[in-house]
């Protein structure tokens, strides 16, 4: 009888609590295959594959095992290991909605809002996001990618290893461009995985108050071709948004811009129902958006659309949490799961309504305004999160094959995550093999 074939590899973890958030294809015949991508959806939400004292081998930057420590620790031959005994191991966090990259901060603007300022007021002391418009237009890219780098380094201490990002502060050809640069650069920069959104129908800037049309043409005749080039000498795929709310963009203009952008190429996304249910969701579901985001306001008919449509539902909780609304301020996550939806996490992270830097803070708020499970908010901050990106194959879930992006959090059991909030529970993060935060 032979011995079991040994396994090289750079790095073991091993002892582990390792949650694998497994594809919902849940049926596998053979555990060591790449399983089909595809979100937990509906009630399947929340399936996270623990292995109870679990392992983790990694080699090149890759998953090369999972399975019981006992096992790999018979079976595989490391250049270093990790004892993670009484804690746990989970993906990499996944932020699909994020409006990085800005400079600057409206913390004026905050104060005047909870002291009870109205919007029309802080609009007035030259507040509201033309703020951030004008300091991006005068910013350099230099500007912007230093800018933000410490606020990825941040983002990838409290455990997010991939995130999207927009344009939308620039609302100028130029300006949107100059943003999609700064992103791409950040990218190249950082270790972070980065998902590239074009956001030029984000808000209707000053000089075309009162002429939302005529923007939406500047968009779709100008914007739209410019980003697409961008996107083909970069080599580098973009998603297209936009912001359909009162008095923003409606329906119609939504539409126009997302059928056009679909034409050149982007896979859509839409800002939808954050205040006001216009009807932005059963629009993502008609055009084919990968994912539909805020949905608080979403029409009855709408979440019966979700349960349909392969667009992922993005729920933004940290957003009416940073406004301080209250009563029916949050998605009803639990709707739209009955209805088979796919539910997913992100934090929304901008300097105007949301400053949180953290998806473990946006799970504590899921448990809590969302009501789901830990295991569900879980699943919903890594597969689903990743699959709102267009990244199920890639990002989100543990599996041989796969990037290894994982989380060592100094918790003894996952439900730790939501229960406890306001520190930071993530011990150690590796990113593609390489430990990027360590203890300490
Ligand atoms: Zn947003």
């Amino acid at each position: 009888m032979s011995a079991p074939a040994s396994i090289d590899a750079d790095l073991l973890v091993h002892s582990a609590q390792v949650c694998t958030v497994p594809p919902s294809a849940a049926v596998d015949p053979e555990p060591s295959a790449i399983r089909p991508a595809g979100p937990q959806r509906g009630s399947q939400l929340g399936d996270l594959g623990i292995i109870a004292d679990g392992a983790v081998a990694i080699r090149d930057g890759r998953i090369v095992a999972l399975g019981t420590a006992g096992d790999l620790r018979a079976r595989v031959s490391a250049a270093a290991e990790i004892n993670a005994a009484g804690k746990v191991v989970t993906p990499g966090l996944v932020d699909p909605h994020t409006h990085l990259p800005w400079v600057g901060d409206r913390a004026d603007e905050f104060e005047m809002r909870v002291a009870g300022a109205s919007y029309m007021e802080i609009m007035a002391a030259g507040g509201g996001i033309m703020s951030t418009v004008r300091a991006v237009r005068d910013a350099s890219t230099d500007e912007l990618v230093e800018a933000n780098l410490p606020r990825l380094d941040r983002l990838m201490a409290h455990g997010t290893t991939t995130l999207e990002m927009k344009t939308g502060y620039g609302l100028t050809t130029a300006d949107e461009l100059k943003q999609l640069e700064a992103i791409h650069r950040l990218d190249q920069t950082h270790p972070m995985d980065v998902a590239a959104t074009f956001l030029g129908a984000h808000a209707v800037p000053a000089e075309y108050q009162g002429r939302t049309d005529a923007y939406v043409d500047l968009v779709v005749e100008e914007m739209l071709p410019a980003a697409a080039q961008w996107s083909q000498r970069k080599q580098r795929p973009l998603f297209c948004d936009v912001f359909c709310e009162a008095g923003v963009f409606d329906v119609d203009q939504s539409r126009r811009i997302l059928v056009q952008a679909r034409e050149l190429g982007f896979q859509l996304k839409i800002h939808a129902d954050e205040f006001e249910g216009l009807g932005g969701t059963a629009l993502a579901c008609e055009l084919g958006a990968v994912s539909a985001d805020h949905l608080v306001t979403t029409p009855e008919e709408d979440i019966a659309a979700l349960g349909r449509c392969q667009t992922v539902a993005v729920s933004l909780p940290g957003t009416p949490f940073g406004l301080g609304h209250t009563g029916r301020a949050y998605t009803p996550a639990r709707s739209i799961m009955a209805a088979g939806g796919a539910l997913a996490l992100a934090t929304d992270l901008n300097p105007g309504t949301c400053w949180c830097e953290s998806m473990q803070f946006v799970i504590a708020l899921a448990t809590r305004y969302l009501h789901l499970t830990p295991a569900q908010a879980l699943a919903a901050a890594t597969l689903n999160a990743a699959c709102a990106i267009g990244r199920g194959d890639s990002a989100g879930t543990l599996a041989a094959g796969r990037p290894a992006d994982l989380l060592i959090l100094n918790i003894p059991d996952y439900r730790h995550l939501g229960y406890r909030f306001g520190t930071n529970l993530v011990e150690t993060v590796i990113k593609a093999g390489q430990v990027v935060v360590g203890p300490g």
